[in-house]
């Protein structure tokens, strides 16, 4: 029977995790090398979307993860970290404009909410957008879709949790015996003994993964998120331009975004080229000018982790069947419900059909 279960991470993942096992009666020990929301978590787009991504079974738990965050939000009173404003998306050019209309088709064949948009339109529904930016129809809107603040939604997570938070200290050890874990060690020198441990170290996976001898390959990849100070300029929801992408980010703040400035961060020290940000800074100015009155408050460099054929790693480790995973790219989308199902696992109940295509075998 399974008390005793250590998470390892207390990111979106782990904190969902967490709160799932706790609400199931297990006995839960969180552990951070550092604190909550330090990880990926605390710097990520946090787009909730299932905008384009395949195959099907993948769309399919996108989706039900962007209903966990639905439910989650209704069912807690003051849930104000979940924002389900939609999304707005166009492309620059031909080749975008049938990518997009393509992404449209699809989506909709899945019964995915999308339509499309003319300028006027989109200007009521975002009236500091400048005029000049956007093509006169052709402009997509996701309705369903939103972004959440991972910080406070990981806050509540954890706050649900009566069990032990040990922040601060890495697992350095995972002891196997028997086929089975029996205990996690920790930098301090302690040790807790489990029934089941639960790895969401996030881009982190590959190395916890390796403690409990067992590989897992990984593909991460860096990404540059820039941070405004307050301004006030109304953006109510994702905004995907040609050469931005932006959205709220509380407080009147911004953030800021693009594929091309991903390549800005120094892969050796965490800085990144000035010149990428203030190009993104500019995008956004021309989108939305009223952004001339803010300034760059912070720029974060976030690791995404993503198992090497993209797709996450969910559930038990064949061989290994007390040791989970819960790791995946897109996993702000994802993890309060693959959490919950990782956590229904680990306490015995079958979710084989839904977690078979993320297997952590297949790789
Ligand atoms: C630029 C960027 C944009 C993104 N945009 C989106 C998006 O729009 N929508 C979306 O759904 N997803 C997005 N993602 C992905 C999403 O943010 C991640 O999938 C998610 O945050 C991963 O959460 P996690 O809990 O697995 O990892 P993390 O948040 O990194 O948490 C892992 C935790 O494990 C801890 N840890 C690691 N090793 C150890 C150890 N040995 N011992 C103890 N603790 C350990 C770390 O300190 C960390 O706190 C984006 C990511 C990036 C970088």
């Amino acid at each position: 029977m399974v008390e005793q279960v250590v998470v390892i991470g207390a990111g979106v993942y782990g904190a969902a995790v967490a709160a799932e096992l706790a609400r199931r009666g297990a006995r839960v020990k969180v552990v951070d090398s550092g604190v909550p929301a330090d990880g990926t978590s605390g710097a990520t787009f946090a787009w909730t979307n299932s905008n384009g991504k395949q195959p099907r079974a993948y769309h399919d738990l996108n989706v039900a993860g962007m209903e966990a965050h639905r439910r989650l939000a209704h069912e807690v009173q003051g849930s104000d970290w979940y924002h389900e404003g939609g999304n707005l998306e166009w492309g620059g050019d031909d080749a975008e404009r049938e990518q997009l209309r393509r992404k449209v088709d699809s989506v909709l064949a899945c019964g995915y909410q999308a339509r499309w948009l003319t300028r006027a339109e989109v200007l009521r529904i975002e009236p500091d957008l400048n005029p000049a930016e956007l093509p006169a129809d052709g402009i997509a809107y996701f309705p369903s879709e939103g972004w959440i603040e991972p910080a406070r939604l990981i806050g509540h997570l954890l706050s649900t949790v009566d069990g032990e938070r040990i922040w601060h200290d890495a697992v350095t050890g995972i002891d196997v015996s028997g086929g089975r874990v029996r205990s996690v060690r920790l930098a301090s020198g302690r040790q807790l003994s489990a029934d089941a441990v639960v790895n969401c170290a996030g881009p982190r996976a590959a190395e916890v993964a390796v403690l409990a001898g067992l590989e897992l390959p990984m593909n991460n990849t860096r990404g540059v998120l820039i941070y405004t100070s307050p301004v006030a300029v109304s953006v109510a929801r994702v905004v995907h331009a040609p050469r931005v992408h932006l959205r709220p980010d509380g407080g009147g703040r911004l953030l800021l975004h693009t594929h091309e400035v991903d390549d800005a961060a120094d892969d050796g020290n965490g800085t990144v080229d000035q010149a990428a940000v203030e190009k993104v800074v500019e995008a956004g100015c021309a989108l939305y000018p009223g952004i001339r009155g803010a300034s760059v408050e912070s720029v974060r460099v976030g690791e995404r982790p993503i198992p090497s054929d993209g797709l996450p790693v969910l559930g038990r480790a064949p061989g290994l069947p007390n040791f989970h995973f819960a790791v995946s790219h897109s996993g702000v989308t994802l993890s309060l419900h693959a959490g919950a199902r990782v956590a229904a696992e680990v306490m015995g109940e079958d979710w084989s059909a839904e977690l078979a295509p993320f297997r952590f075998e297949r790789l």
